[in-house]
């Protein structure tokens, strides 16, 4: 793939972003120490030369403009939330931040869909969107991520096994390419056959193809009850084979998410509150499925969460627990969600993978896990969408040299990629492939597949400027 030497950020640069984003554009030690990393810091952390909060498309423009003629790189951010390294300068340059672009500029209620810039929150967005009786059902862990970060990186997350992944919600955006032109790509209808999809091929491409700038993205009606049950197992076998049973009776959870005891128990700890039991008539709880079902009829919605319990208890478990009280909905959530920075706060060494594996293969795959874990000198843990087969497995270490942690969870990985590519699955169901995941995209998809995304990089970023190191572009 094209090879390319980057320029040196000179002062003369400087002077010239700092007129394109005045009082906005930071160097040295005025930059923020959380812009070198993400949230995943294994795969590295990097100061970038310089960083611009820009304010508008124009000023991205202008400023994708300058770096392209001056073959510097540029690094597109949203919250730096991201698991992979994606967002972090590995070859320094330019950091071009969107958190400022933070405006929500207009529903559409007949067309029943919001345009907001691309640095608005997700909070910001469900809160908002809320308020006016609408969902916006992409619903990833982390709700202080960036819209366009949730775009860029394809982003799934709890009711992606309903409602779909944040692809299904776009609808159209506005990119600026790494030559600086300004582009549209959608509109806000709900179809489209009108040649190849450049809007697809933006969604999921980590700030490697284009920066967006302005999104718009469709909402649906809020669901009128929404309520969750939480289902107690003996062991994650049987917790597990109930999810292909649930799919299949049709019943349409909005989420299904399953846990073994361990990470429960991390996260109650961490969060300060105790949801979920731990015995059930004497006999210990080893897994938990938490289960999520809406609708807008009350009796329609009891009726499935009957069938539910009939299907669950049906495949083996103890109990089903209905979180009716929006006080216990809460608190098993905040227990599901507050999982990474459970085990982040209790762990010194962590890497973290979001493979995904088709449903049925779902228990196979964790056993295999569980098998070949016991070759290496970390602990693993995992949970995940259940419904969508997206497992989040989890190396964590206390006492481990980091060398030696990366050397041996680098051929644990080759293993469990592996083994979940022969099942039919992927790399990544929804953090993307970053930095850290580079080497394994290029086992998975093989030399013809990469050939072509490396001559779609090219064509969008003939200057290689635009977040150099990331998913397919090796320097
Ligand atoms: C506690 C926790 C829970 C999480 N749970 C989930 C989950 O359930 N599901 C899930 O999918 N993810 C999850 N994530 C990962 C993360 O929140 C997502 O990847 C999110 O989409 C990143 O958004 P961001 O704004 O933080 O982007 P960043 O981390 O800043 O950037 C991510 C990538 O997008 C690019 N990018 C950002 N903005 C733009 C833009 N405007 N134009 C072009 N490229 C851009 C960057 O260059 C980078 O490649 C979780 C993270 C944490 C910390």
């Amino acid at each position: 793939m094209k090879q390319v030497t980057y320029e040196k950020v000179t002062p003369e640069l400087i002077e010239e972003l700092k007129a394109i984003a005045p009082g906005r554009t930071y160097t040295g030690s005025d930059i923020n120490d959380d812009y070198t990393r993400d949230e995943m810091p294994i795969y590295g952390s990097a100061k970038p030369d310089v960083v611009v909060e820009a304010l508008t498309t124009e000023e991205v423009a202008a400023v994708m403009k300058l770096c392209n003629d001056h073959h510097i790189p540029v690094v597109p951010r949203g919250a730096g939330t991201g698991l992979t390294g994606a967002a972090v300068a590995t070859h320094g340059g330019v950091m071009l931040s969107t958190t400022r672009m933070n405006k929500i500029l207009s529903y559409d209620t007949e067309n029943m869909v919001v345009r907001v810039q691309a640095g608005v929150l997700l909070n910001d967005l469900a809160e908002d969107a809320a308020k006016q009786g609408f969902l916006y059902p992409p619903d990833p862990g982390e709700k202080f991520a960036t819209l366009g970060g949730n775009v860029s990186t394809n982003a799934g997350g709890m009711r992606a096994v309903k409602y779909g992944t944040t692809r299904d919600y776009v609808r159209a955006m506005t990119v600026v390419l790494p030559t600086g032109e300004i582009v549209h790509e959608g509109a806000s209808v709900s179809k489209t056959s009108s040649g190849y999809s450049l809007l697809n091929l933006m969604i999921g491409s980590e700030g490697t193809l284009g920066m967006i700038t302005e999104l718009t993205l469709k909402i649906i009606p809020m669901p009128k009850v929404t309520v969750s049950l939480v289902v107690l197992y003996e062991n994650l076998d049987e917790c597990i084979s109930t999810v292909p049973k649930i799919m299949r009776a049709n019943l349409q959870p909005q989420a299904v998410e399953f846990m073994e005891k361990e990470i429960v128990r991390m996260s109650e700890k961490y969060i300060e509150r105790s949801t979920f039991p731990q015995k059930y008539q004497g006999k210990d709880i080893n897994a938990y499925l938490l289960l999520t079902f809406d609708g807008d009829d009350e009796d329609q919605v009891n009726e499935t969460l009957e069938r539910a319990s009939e299907v669950v208890l049906e495949a083996g478990a103890l109990d089903v627990l209905v979180a009716d009280s929006p006080q216990l909905k809460r608190d098993a959530w905040a227990a599901r969600s507050s999982f990474l920075e459970a085990i982040s706060a209790q762990t010194k060494l962590l890497d973290e993978s979001d493979v995904v594996v088709p449903v049925n293969e779902i228990a196979h795959y964790l056993e295999y896990i569980k098998e070949i874990s016991k070759n290496y000198d970390f602990e693993v843990k995992s949970f995940g969408h259940a419904g969508d087969g997206n497992l989040h497995i989890y190396n964590c270490s206390n006492d481990m040299d980091i060398e030696e942690f990366k050397r041996q969870v680098d051929d644990f990985m080759e293993h469990a990629y592996k083994k979940a590519t022969e099942l039919g699955g992927q790399i990544s169901g929804e953090h993307g492939i970053g930095h850290g995941k580079m080497k394994y995209l290029e086992e998975m998809v093989g030399p013809t597949n990469m050939r072509l995304m490396e001559g779609i990089k090219e064509v969008f970023d003939p200057n290689m400027i635009l977040n150099p190191g990331k998913v397919c572009y090796k320097l």
